[in-house]
């Protein structure tokens, strides 16, 4: 899938709310962005805790915004993350029906995908 100049731009809002990330254990700040169909973006940070298996992913973040503010499947179109998506965070990519996840790879390369590429035969209820 090929990246447009307005999935470049979501990932640079990405890489800008990534310094607002909450991360004090591995200092790895990650920051995502989530583009609604409306024109509405959400943007979420790493929270982290010292109980570690408590910390919220930045993806997780931008979408419970959207959520929160109203958005369902089908409502978000794409998302910038200036990390590869963790396992948990691609069954929600799938949940919320988004069409195209743009993120920066361990190497640094920023590629865009769906999330039936990063997570075939997902679980289904
Ligand atoms: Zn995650």
């Amino acid at each position: 899938m090929s990246t447009t100049d307005a999935d470049r731009e979501l990932y640079q809002r990405a890489v800008a709310v990534a310094a607002r990330a909450y991360a004090p254990y591995s200092r790895f700040h990650v920051g995502a962005a989530v583009l609604a169909r409306d024109g509405r973006v959400f943007e979420g940070v790493n929270v982290e805790n010292a109980a570690y298996p408590l910390g919220v992913c930045a993806e997780k973040s931008a979408l419970a915004r959207a959520v929160t503010d109203g958005c369902r499947p089908g409502d978000l179109e794409a998302i910038g993350i200036t990390a590869s998506p963790c396992g948990g965070c691609r069954q929600w990519l799938v949940e919320l029906g988004i069409e195209r996840v743009v993120y920066a790879r361990g190497s640094g390369e920023v590629v865009t995908a769906s999330p039936a590429e990063l997570l075939p035969d997902t679980f289904e209820l």
